[in-house]
């Protein structure tokens, strides 16, 4: 049974914006782009540009909108301190920055989202930092990867494409006895899938392009933390120019609202569409925390956020692979036979998408690499959307029976 969802959670995403001076203020929050503040007087600029006194004067070290929705997001992680940035790439981007410098060890999962192993393995070498790359699911292995006190300690909630579960309390536990930062990567799970902080992490780094913002239109990201991590974070997101876009800020304050009603539906449609594969011919194995025979099942479980009203219904997340019996040739007749699915290399839309590990994600590993994994050829990755269920069972059965299977083995 998995940790209800607290009263309010779903909620801190619907709330008003503390605006701007208004004598009737907008029920919906406006887009302020501009790009400078006026200063009333040369003691007032002083102080704002020090720090001094809240305000602002210059957008890439802050604007309302990135304010109203690092609120908003900081709430529904329970963090210290929030703040929006570009990307998710310039969220982790800012977190390396603002935490490692050269001569620093840090430790990363072997499962990271592509960019993230660019950035933190062979960019972060470039800068002379020293990088480990660990199986976080092998907790001795983690210990002892620990034992030269890295800076940090960088992992996902859930792997991409194989769903695997981070064991974030105890993670949290091995980090904290050598003093290194726990990183945590959410943007699959969401602050309504799980909560790192509340288990131990010290930051979060969530993508908001993806399921946060749940349309498919805007890039974001998102830092949210502890204080005693916070310190350089709000300047090296300034100064390095990974600041966030007003608009898109905006945006995502309107994706944000139906979160709580987008998240436990697309967990939901994982769920059973994951059972309808596992009972196709055409499918080999179908890999989703939700089924029982997934290794982190249990600890999927544990971890994640539950229905407030069913603590028996568990937020899985919201995607799913399966391995076809076939390759890549296979999955091509599959993206053909689906006309409504598409194939897009992203996640977390209102529809559902499908993405091919091999061809997209993780097309720079060798293939015995990506098989040692447990990524193969005919693996398949869903991102499940809030369609119905049905529907989309029914899409996938049309599908799936068009492929000829023995077309491949001839
Ligand atoms: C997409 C993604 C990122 C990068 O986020 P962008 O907003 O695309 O820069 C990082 N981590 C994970 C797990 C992602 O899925």
């Amino acid at each position: 049974m998995g940790k209800p969802i607290k009263l309010g959670e779903e909620e801190a995403c619907l709330l008003g914006t503390s605006s701007l001076n208004f004598p009737c203020p907008p029920s919906t929050p406006p887009i302020v782009p501009a790009a400078v503040y006026a200063c009333e007087s040369t003691d007032q600029a002083e102080s704002l540009l020090g720090g001094q006194q809240p305000g602002y004067v210059y957008q890439r070290d802050g604007h309302p909108n990135a304010d109203w929705l690092a609120e908003k997001c900081r709430r529904l992680h329970g963090a210290d301190a929030a703040i929006m940035t570009a990307s998710g790439m310039a969220a982790l981007s800012s977190v390396l920055l603002a935490h490692v410098q050269s001569g620093d060890h840090m430790v990363i999962s072997n499962q990271l989202y592509g960019r993230s192993t660019m950035v933190f393995g062979s960019e972060a070498k470039r800068l002379g930092i020293h990088v480990s790359e660990v199986d976080i699911t092998d907790l001795s292995a983690v210990e002892a990867a620990l034992s030269s006190q890295p800076r940090l300690l960088l992992t996902e909630t859930i792997s991409n494409p194989l769903t695997r579960i981070a064991n974030l309390p105890a993670l949290a536990n091995l980090a904290q006895k050598q003093s290194t930062l726990l990183v945590v990567d959410n943007t699959f799970a969401t602050p309504l899938g799980c909560r790192p902080l509340e288990l131990g992490a010290d930051l979060v780094v969530e993508s908001v392009s993806k399921l946060m913002n749940g349309h498919g239109d805007l890039m974001l990201g998102l830092i949210a933390g502890k204080q005693s991590a916070w310190n350089r974070i709000p300047q090296t997101v300034a100064a390095w120019g990974f600041a966030s876009s007003p608009f898109d800020c905006w945006l995502a304050e309107r994706g944000l609202a139906t979160l709580g009603l987008r998240v436990p539906r697309a967990c939901e449609n994982a769920q059973t569409v994951a059972e309808f594969l596992m009972n196709h011919p055409a499918v080999d194995e179908v890999i989703y925390p939700g089924l029982a025979q997934h290794p982190d099942h249990l600890l999927a479980q544990e971890w994640m956020l539950a229905e407030r009203e069913h603590p028996d219904h568990v937020r899985f997340g919201h995607i799913l692979s399966f391995h076809l019996h076939g390759d890549a040739k296979t999955v091509d007749r599959l993206i053909q036979a689906t006309q409504t699915l598409e194939f897009c290399p992203s996640l977390g839309e209102v529809r559902t998408t499908l993405s091919h590990p091999a061809s997209t994600s993780h097309r720079s590993m060798l293939e015995t690499e990506r098989e040692k994994l447990g990524i193969r050829s005919g693996t398949v990755r869903l991102s499940l959307g809030i369609e119905s269920a049905d529907w989309l069972v029914e899409q996938l059965r049309i599908a799936l029976d068009s492929l000829d299977l023995k077309a491949d083995q001839r």
